[in-house]
């Protein structure tokens, strides 16, 4: 069988096809700018024989149904996906869950109403995937869509962890609480983990950081995520390609009432304008080291705060969960920014914490590898994420395959 996973943004579809005896992605693609004059179609797959192949069209896509067409057509005419029948189901992401989902679930009308009410906390990410959805059970009646939550992972957190210091009206009427996001990435990396360290995941103790153009710290005590990074929404905690993280709320008053800005203004400058972009006008990190390693000031000072940022969640997760067995760096930055992992774990050794700096700076692996000195108590792992695969088993797993 195969499952298709689907990530529906409000102007792009992403998708993978994996075949699911050996979980190989069999052909992965995009549409992107559906609804502008000219649309964007990218379809890879791996022919009979296994090797890549790819194509690229322009073709107007108006609508996500017209999307989703292009897709199934593409798939299809490669040889991809003989015919839907043989989709044993669709993997929606959906970044936002709310407070009450704990786990993927298959998309009835029920759930995808429920979805629609978190939009309010979701506005940017939700509608897209609520259109993608729509389409997908529309289109393949027989297909089960399962929607998989970016927040599912850390539903296990406490309320100690969850709830903010604000009154608790906010919480009860209004669902102001920390959420998190990632999640399926943080889910991922600890599982790998767990292997790489020869243990039950039940038994493992983690700090993952998924470190790409968003980035999150969690915290995860005998498997389970007990805090993270992430709040609200994805703008709290670590620095960012273009988002702020963790910032004096009475920012935002002082933005108002002396700058005059509102709340779209505010939104837009915390969101888009800061992070790396914002201390130093490039939101790219192998552009910010290869800037600060011809002397560029701000720069340099772009990764200073990022490192000590990244620093203080280590320190603090450390703190809550007592015993670490594993640091895990993952996404974009984390996998392959040695100068960010140096960094960030540098001066730890009395936690336990020391990275073999070969092992660190070594670029022949890629792939899952264990970093840290051999006497050191706390291993450093990096664990490329997978986050369409996660989708996809945990898709299935969800229509008892
Ligand atoms: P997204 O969150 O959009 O999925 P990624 O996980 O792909 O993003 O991470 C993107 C970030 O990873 C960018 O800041 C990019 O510069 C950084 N990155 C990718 N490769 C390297 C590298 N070799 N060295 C440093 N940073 C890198």
């Amino acid at each position: 069988m195969k499952v298709l996973v689907l990530n529906s943004g409000s102007s792009s579809i992403k998708y993978q096809l994996f075949r699911s005896e050996d979980w190989v992605a069999i052909a992965f693609g995009q549409v992107a700018r559906i609804g502008e004059a000219e649309g964007e179609l990218k379809l890879n797959w791996l022919d009979g024989d296994g090797n890549p192949q790819s194509r690229q069209e322009t073709p107007a896509i108006p609508t996500h149904q017209e999307g989703i067409d292009h897709i199934v057509a593409g798939l299809r005419a490669s040889g991809a996906l003989a015919d839907v029948s043989e989709l044993a189901a669709i993997g929606h992401r959906v970044v936002h869950g709310g407070p009450n989902f704990k786990h993927p679930v298959i998309v009835d009308d029920a759930v995808e109403a429920e979805i629609r009410g978190v939009v309010p906390l979701a506005p940017l990410h939700n509608p897209g995937h609520l259109a993608g959805i729509a389409v997908a059970r529309r289109l393949f009646p027989t297909v089960p869509s399962v929607a998989v939550f970016d927040t599912a992972f850390h539903q296990t957190m406490p309320p100690t962890a969850y709830r903010y210091a604000i009154p608790e009206f906010l919480y009860t009427e209004h669902r102001i609480r920390r959420y998190g996001f990632h999640g399926t990435s943080h889910g991922y990396v600890a599982k790998r983990a767990a292997r790489v360290l020869g243990k039950p995941l039940e038994q493992c103790n983690l700090i993952t950081l998924h470190l790409g153009n968003g980035a999150s710290a969690a915290a995860i005590r005998s498997g389970q995520c007990i805090d993270t990074s992430m709040g609200l929404t994805p703008l709290e905690g670590l620095v960012m390609g273009t988002r702020c993280g963790d910032i004096d709320p009475a920012v935002l008053i002082y933005l108002g009432k002396n700058l005059g800005l509102d709340a779209e203004a505010q939104d837009q400058l915390l969101n888009r304008q800061s992070g790396l972009l914002g201390i130093c006008g490039v939101n790219d990190m192998r552009e910010i080291e290869q800037l600060a390693a011809d002397g560029n000031a701000r720069a340099e000072l772009a990764i200073g705060i990022t490192v000590h940022r990244l620093k203080k969640y280590i320190g603090a997760y450390y703190a809550e969960l007592g015993r670490v067995d594993a640091i895990v760096f993952t996404g974009g930055i984390g996998e392959n920014s040695l100068g960010i992992r140096r960094r960030a774990c540098e001066g730890l050794e009395r936690l336990g914490i020391a990275l073999d700096e070969e092992a660190n700076a070594s670029r022949e692996s890629r792939g899952e590898r264990c970093i840290s000195a051999s006497d050191g108590e706390v291993k450093v792992l990096v664990i490329p994420t997978n986050e369409e695969l996660e989708i996809a088993r945990q898709a299935l797993a969800a229509v008892g395959g």
